[in-house]
């Protein structure tokens, strides 16, 4: 196998897990004869600092000339305050956009290793856990008209949550694909007893429920849904949900798995080329300092193999390595509990790479 993989390490810890990442695909490459080729690109605050552009041209051209992409993350208070078109986010965002990318998913599971670190009473855990949230990315109220303004001296701002039937089919079509491959259980997460745009969710969800019909399909309302997702998290297969419940819910399913920093993403969309990163930000509070855990990171990259290579025993085999270092005891700062001792980013990375 050989492809061609754009990086886009990104800002904060974004290079920091990033190399650790890409040593792990190295060493799948030779370890089972395949030939990665890797190119780096310039994407958010460090592409303004440089280009003068949160995604500059020449990246966008690149990732859509690639086999998959994979993204560390964007964003720091070095730029908190540099124009809305110019902020770092801005360049995740159209690179979203430019290459398609509306369906993102993130599956949450818990590794037995990892069940203490996780905030939940070990009785909902032991139910176990295994959901994918299924989130629509480029459409919805972080795409939709905004302003900020002075209406009769008072100063008011409005951002509009918008969705066509087309946008919540495709995305609604990629949910009931996924559970037909799973527990055959779709949850749609709206909020339908009060907006418009939840109620056409509802309506075009059941429409493509029919040509699904092995598929169960229930609706939940958001509020609903963060308290059964604390609750019984078992309960969930494929939870299908907009742009902005999407992100916030997915936040709070990774603290059950233990932290942010362990869970994977992938987006993908019409075209061929799909996007791989960590659920989590640019964490500028530990940047520098080794202390990021890139297990996020490297499982994103174990979905790369998985699902733009189609290198299904190279992603378990990674996978396998992430759950063998856990499982050895190494804990990232994230992880650990208080007292214990703590594992540098490299020092997990070194980790996985010996354990493939
Ligand atoms: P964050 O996810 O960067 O950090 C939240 C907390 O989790 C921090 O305490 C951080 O130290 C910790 N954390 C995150 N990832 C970790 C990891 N791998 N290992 C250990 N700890 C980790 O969210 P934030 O603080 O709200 O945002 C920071 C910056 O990142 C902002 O500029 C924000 O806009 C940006 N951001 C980018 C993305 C992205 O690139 N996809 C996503 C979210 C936020």
């Amino acid at each position: 196998m050989q492809a061609k993989i754009v990086l886009l390490p990104g800002d904060g810890i974004g290079p920091e897990i990033m190399e650790q990442a890409v040593r792990v695909l190295k060493r799948v490459a030779e370890r089972c004869g395949h030939t990665f080729s890797f190119q780096t690109e310039a994407i958010g605050g460090t592409a303004i600092d440089t280009f003068g552009d949160p995604l500059p041209e020449h990246t966008l051209d690149a990732c859509k000339h690639a086999d998959a992409v994979l993204l560390g993350a964007v964003g720091g208070p070095k730029w908190d305050d540099t124009a809305p078109a110019l902020r770092p986010e801005k360049g995740l965002l159209r690179l979203r956009k430019g290459l398609g990318l509306y369906a993102n998913l993130r599956p949450v599971t818990v590794y037995p290793a990892l069940s203490a670190a996780s905030p939940l009473k070990q009785e909902i855990l032991s139910e176990g856990l295994d959901l994918i949230v299924c989130r629509e990315l480029i459409g919805g109220i972080y795409f939709g008209q905004r302003e900020t303004k002075t209406v009769d001296g008072i100063r008011t701002a409005y951002d509009v949550e918008s969705y066509n039937e087309t946008e919540i089919a495709r995305i609604a079509e990629q949910a009931f694909q996924l559970a037909e491959k799973r527990r055959r259980h779709v949850t749609l997460v709206d909020k339908a007893n009060v907006l418009d745009s939840s109620k056409l969710w509802r309506t075009v969800t059941k429409e493509v429920q029919k040509e699904h019909p092995s598929v169960t399909l229930e609706t939940m309302y958001v509020d609903n849904c963060a308290m059964q997702l604390v609750r019984n998290p078992a309960r969930f297969d494929v939870l299908l949900t907009n742009n902005l419940f999407g992100d916030i819910l997915s936040d709070e399913a990774s603290m059950i798995a233990g932290s942010i920093g362990m869970l994977p993403s992938v987006s993908l969309g019409e075209e061929q080329v799909h996007l791989y990163e960590p659920i989590h930000g640019s964490a500028p509070d530990i940047a520098g300092e080794n202390k990021a855990n890139p297990c996020g990171m490297i499982l994103s990259a174990a979905l790369l193999l998985r699902h733009s290579l189609g290198l299904e025993e190279e992603a378990v085999r990674v996978e396998k390595a992430v759950e063998a270092a856990l499982e050895k005891g190494l804990r990232t700062a994230d992880l650990a509990a208080p007292g214990a001792s703590i594992a540098s980013c490299t020092t997990m990375g070194d980790a996985v790479y010996a354990g493939i």
